[in-house]
């Protein structure tokens, strides 16, 4: 199954642009939009979820029009919002067998084994007595996943699912998630490239809208390739080469600025060549 977005405009009511003529083919696997805050991701992730609408474009999921036929595209659908609003105190068995009644879930022995069985997925088989309310960041959102994945679905959204993560739960998020990619297309909307560089071979970035790259981040990289260039600057010159380079990230090493800037020959300069990451890749497309 193939989600295609074509032209997708979405202009809210105090003028502004949240996405801009955004065209873009989405397959199987992991998927990653990757862009600044404010550029546009939750309202795109909106409208494919049927959350809200757009003013024109189109949107198929496979056969489906995603935005015509909402109650086909809920029914393959798994949303993992960035707000889960607040958590109720009941525990996370019950939770999760509440949830799988309303998606439809009525026989009983059949939902009971589908609860413990993605509770065993996402690793909370142990805490499946405890109240939502005490998980951890990590917890709450390994659970989201499990909501998330009842009633099999094809298409899996995750907004900005890492944010507030510890280093720890944020790696037993990345392996539950890549786990999953491998059968049906999982978009993960994030503002944190690393997300992105450890489990997307595919992606997007956009910002204020606008889709700036679409494709796989090893051809965004190899493009970059011999064009990055590094030095260790004191605080006091950062502006003067941001003025005379096209500067596209300054990173804190040791208290002292390392910068990145983006030169298709040597600048000079004492710069020296650096190898591009995803970062350069990120930094450089929003800074056009
Ligand atoms: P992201 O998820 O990438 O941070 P959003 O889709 O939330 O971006 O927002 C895109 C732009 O639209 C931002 O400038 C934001 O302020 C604006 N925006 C989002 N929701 C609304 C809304 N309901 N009304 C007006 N502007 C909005």
């Amino acid at each position: 199954m193939q989600l295609q977005i074509s032209n997708l405009c979405k202009t809210y009511p105090n003028g502004v642009k949240a996405l801009d003529n955004i065209t873009l083919n989405i397959s199987k696997g992991m998927f990653g939009l990757l862009g600044p805050n404010g550029a546009g991701k939750s309202t795109l992730m909106r409208t494919l979820a049927t959350l809200q609408e757009a003013d024109s474009g189109s949107v198929m999921l496979g056969d489906i029009d995603v935005l015509k036929n909402k109650q086909r595209v809920r029914e393959v659908l798994g949303y993992l919002p960035q707000e889960f609003g607040v958590y109720p105190r009941v525990n996370a068995y019950e939770m999760l067998d509440h949830i799988a009644v309303l998606k439809g879930i009525i026989n009983a022995k059949e939902r009971k084994d589908l609860v413990l069985a993605l509770l065993e997925r996402v690793n909370l088989l142990q805490h499946k007595k405890k109240s939502i309310s005490g998980f951890s960041g990590g917890m709450k959102q390994r659970f989201g996943i499990a909501q998330s994945l009842i009633g099999n679905p094809q298409l899996i959204i995750v907004d900005e699912p890492t944010a507030g993560l510890d280093p720890g739960e944020r790696n037993r998020f990345y392996n539950l998630l890549s786990e999953i990619g491998e059968n049906v297309i999982v978009i993960l909307s994030t503002h944190i490239v690393q997300d992105v560089k450890e489990l997307c071979p595919n992606m997007a970035i956009i910002d204020k809208g606008r889709l700036l790259f679409a494709g796989e981040p090893v051809k965004a990289l190899s493009d970059l390739e011999g064009k990055i260039w590094e030095k260790s600057i004191s605080k006091s010159e950062t502006e003067k080469y941001q003025k005379e380079f096209q500067l596209i990230s300054s990173k804190l090493v040791s208290g002292q600025p390392l910068i990145h800037i983006y030169s298709e020959t040597d600048p000079g300069n004492g710069f020296k060549k650096a190898e591009a990451d995803l970062e350069d890749v990120f930094f450089k497309a929003i800074s056009l």
